[in-house]
């Protein structure tokens, strides 16, 4: 269909939406808020193999980008190893998950979108919408309009177009874990190039991974039950970070307290969030995708990966459905099912990182004798995420 689709926000759904959109001989026109992007500058995410397979249906590569990161290792604090799985499965061409900067990811896409011909208008925040006779009329904070056939609302956790569409739905759910994180120079980390570690500790959870150039990636994960406003987050300096997060490692075995102290820069930290059900998608011809719909605790590595897949399967919905209504249906019936799934599993991950100091010996028994259970059955109850595969050719079948 001939259609014209607005896209509010250039993340990673927005620009991945863009880029099927085009495929699908969808015209897309992208508005993002902020003038120019920050892009959470030092933040880096592991794209898990679904993401890699949804990317591969839009012939997006990004293997000049990071790392391959094959395995996950789990220990203790106590120095134990409790387990080690595969980062999910291997596509062909023996294609693994791979963890990337977001910037850089943000970038590609971003780049991409505009090479295919996707015009990109930054400084627009969305701040309303309404559907019209036979479209969608979008406002910006700047005072200009624009008209569409269609709108989807890729603008992430705080999403404006999620409030317009259903003005009842719940808010993000704080998790009840901070995070912080860097890049360590000048030491070992004891683990091979890619081999993603999770060490839960006594006090706190901390994953890291070595780069093939040398340098350790880290994030650590401290519990605070209350959650701190944005100026009392501001308001930690990096080295009040590196002290604090020594002082929660101090006890454990293993590299953490080594690799906070040779880490130049700690990152700025903020809270972790999910939304697990937001029970209406989309009215008449609007819609949210990725973070704006659906967000998933960080904790699981998959909020990136369901965006993309969004993004994938929304376009392919609407260049096979009769009509706009009869894709938002398709594509809901496609989607909500297996991103609730996650969200709730990203919950359950998160749950075992804000264990305190008394839950964590139970807490390391039994993951110890799950990952046993798992290593005896030869399968990983993630699997199911990490197996999806989208098809790009494959007609979309109407569940209108
Ligand atoms: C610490 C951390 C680690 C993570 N690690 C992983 C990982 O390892 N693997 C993984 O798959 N996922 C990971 N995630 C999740 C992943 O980053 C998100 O799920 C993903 O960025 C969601 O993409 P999105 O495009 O929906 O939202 P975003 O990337 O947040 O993009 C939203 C865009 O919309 C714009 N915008 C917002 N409001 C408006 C408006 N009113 N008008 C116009 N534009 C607007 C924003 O400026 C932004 O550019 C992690 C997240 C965090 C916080």
């Amino acid at each position: 269909m001939a259609y014209t689709a607005m896209v509010i926000g250039a993340g990673i759904a927005g620009s991945a939406s863009a880029i099927a959109l085009h495929k699908a001989g969808i015209r897309a026109v992208v508005y993002e808020a902020y003038e120019r992007t920050a892009d959470n500058a030092g933040v880096f995410l592991t794209l898990a193999v679904n993401a890699l397979d949804a990317m591969r249906a839009l012939d997006l590569d990004v293997s000049d980008l990071g790392f391959d990161t094959p395995r996950i290792t789990i220990s203790s604090g106590s120095g134990r190893k409790l387990g080690e799985l595969p980062y999910g499965t291997t596509l062909s061409g023996g294609m693994v998950s791979r963890t990337v900067k977001r910037a850089d990811l943000y970038r590609a896409l971003r780049a991409r979108a505009v090479s295919s011909g996707v015009r990109i208008e930054h400084g627009k925040q969305l701040v309303d919408a309404e559907t019209t006779g036979d479209g969608v009329l979008a406002r910006f904070a700047d005072g200009t309009v624009a008209t569409g056939d269609l709108l989807i609302g890729a603008d992430g956790l705080r999403s404006r177009t999620r409030e317009v569409i259903a003005p009842d739905a719940p808010g993000a759910r704080y998790t009840g874990l901070l995070n912080t994180g860097g890049y360590a120079r000048g030491i070992s980390s004891g683990s091979e190039p890619g081999v993603m570690n999770a060490l839960f500790g006594r006090r706190c959870f901390m994953a890291y991974t070595s780069h093939p150039n040398g340098e350790v990636w880290w994030v650590a994960n401290p519990a605070c039950a209350t959650e701190p406003t944005p100026a009392e987050l501001a308001a930690i300096a990096p080295e009040e970070w590196r002290t604090r997060l020594t002082g929660l490692f101090r006890q454990d075995r293993g590299p953490a307290v080594d690799i906070i102290a040779a880490t130049d820069k700690i990152f700025v930290g903020w809270n972790t969030y999910d939304l697990p059900t937001v029970s209406r998608w989309h009215r008449d011809r609007m819609i949210i995708i990725g973070d704006a719909a659906h967000a998933t605790a960080p904790s699981i590595g998959q909020g990136a990966a369901m965006a993309i897949e969004d993004a994938v399967v929304l376009a392919k919905c609407l260049r096979d459905a009769p009509s706009i209504s009869a894709a938002f249906t398709t594509y809901e019936s496609l989607r909500r099912e297996r991103v609730e799934r996650v969200v709730e599993q990203g919950k359950r991950t998160g749950g075992w990182k804000a264990l305190g100091p008394v839950a964590r010996l139970p807490r390391d028994l039994v993951m110890s004798l799950a990952m046993k259970r798992m290593a005896r059955a030869g399968n990983d109850p993630s699997q199911w995420i990490y197996e999806h595969h989208i098809d790009w050719d494959e007609p979309v079948r109407d569940s209108s």
